[in-house]
């Protein structure tokens, strides 16, 4: 197995400078509840929330993943909810990559159900191609080609998560 950068460092470093540029403009004077997606979204989150320049609350979500496959299965299972009450409080799911979009549409939805003032989603990678379902996302990242990749929070096997670059999973 092989591991080829498709995106680097410097270029995931640099979108997600614009993104918390815009969010600290677009949130100024709010309650805003940053919600990484585990486990994926931990590093984005992480970047992401250095780079904004306001007060935020940090809270995490768990769902289900496509376990040790590479394939959607289409079911979304809550592992952990945020412990955060954010009634009334502006929500930003922070997520690593839109695929299908199966699992933003499930979370914007959940909490929209919880009185939020607003619910919003910033996910780094997007693959457009491969959309099952019309979701917006507010805060785009980086549009990929259908490929599966790992690194910069995503996995394969558990594995990769680490890895600062996004790269794809060349079989050998
Ligand atoms: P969706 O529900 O949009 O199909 O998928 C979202 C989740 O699928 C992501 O949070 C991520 O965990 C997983 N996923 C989608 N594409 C990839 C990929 O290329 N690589 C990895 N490692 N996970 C992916």
């Amino acid at each position: 197995m092989r591991l080829n950068v498709l995106i680097t460092k410097e270029q995931l470093e640099k979108k997600t400078e614009e993104i918390a540029d815009a969010i600290t403009r677009d949130y100024n004077g709010k309650e805003l509840v940053l919600v990484g997606v585990l486990k994926g979204g931990f590093i984005y989150l992480s970047d992401l929330a250095r780079k904004i320049k306001m007060d935020v609350d940090i809270d995490f979500i768990s769902v289900s993943s496509y376990g040790n496959s590479t394939e959607s299965t289409g079911v979304v299972k809550i592992i952990k909810d945020v412990d955060t009450d954010v009634g009334g409080k502006h929500v930003l799911i922070v997520e690593d990559i839109i695929d299908t979009g199966l699992t933003l549409k499930y979370l914007k939805e959940l909490f929209s159900t919880k009185g939020c003032a607003s619910v919003k989603i910033a996910a780094i990678l997007d693959k457009p191609e491969r959309r099952k379902v019309d979701i917006k996302v507010d805060y785009p990242g980086i549009q990929i080609p259908d490929m599966f990749v790992v690194g910069y929070g995503l996995d394969y096997a558990g594995k990769y998560r680490n890895l600062p670059d996004v790269c794809v999973v060349e079989q050998t």
